[in-house]
């Protein structure tokens, strides 16, 4: 398979110094709102910051891949003494929980590290933490050449999911007969 050069973007994560503002989650959700800014939902948002007050946890996470169905066991962490729940380190848009998914539809919600045109000078949410949190790099890398569109298969994969195939595929035949 042929080889392209590819840009990885990387958002490390300083968790430590998250106060739990939630700048992050209100940009994110107003950025990717259609047409852009018009509403305002952090359910909506592609990065959620787990809370724990009691325990002094603030964990931003971003939306990862979806998955239809929820894993077999669970981990649990216990870093610097803080016990996480489970899941709190998980990226994926699951059946199991409502992280991560588009509130009316259901479907799944995954970063797109803010792609867009003209392009951002750096994602929505690291430009909006004011603690440094979120810290931005970016790096070239060898990779082969995909073949396929990931997101949309994972879109069509999870309204398969919701709505059955017969369904989805007798809502494509009417918008093809509209067109
Ligand atoms: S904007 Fe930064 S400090 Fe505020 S919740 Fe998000 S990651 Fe934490
Ligand atoms: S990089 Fe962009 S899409 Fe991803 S969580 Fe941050 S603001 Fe949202």
């Amino acid at each position: 398979m042929a080889k392209i050069k590819k840009k990885i973007k990387t958002i490390k994560i300083d968790a430590d110094k998250c106060n739990g503002c939630r700048a992050c989650e209100i940009v994110c959700s107003g950025f990717h709102a259609n047409p852009k800014y018009s509403t305002i939902n952090p359910a909506r948002s592609r990065i959620q910051v787990i809370t724990d007050r009691l325990k002094d946890i603030w964990l931003p996470v971003f939306a990862g891949e979806y998955t239809p169905a929820e894993c077999m066991g669970r981990d649990k962490y216990i870093i610097d003494g803080k016990e996480y729940d489970e899941c709190s380190f998980c990226r994926a848009s699951c059946p199991s929980r409502d992280l991560f998914k588009e509130p009316d539809s259901g479907l799944p919600l995954k970063c797109d590290m803010c792609e867009d045109e003209p392009p951002q000078e750096k994602p929505l949410c690291v430009q909006a933490c004011l603690n440094d949190v979120l810290i931005y790099e970016e790096r070239e890398e060898e990779v082969e050449e995909e073949t396929r569109s990931e997101d949309l298969e994972a879109g069509v994969n999870a309204l398969i999911d919701k709505y059955g195939l017969q369904k989805v595929m007798d809502t494509v035949a009417r918008v093809l007969q509209s067109e």
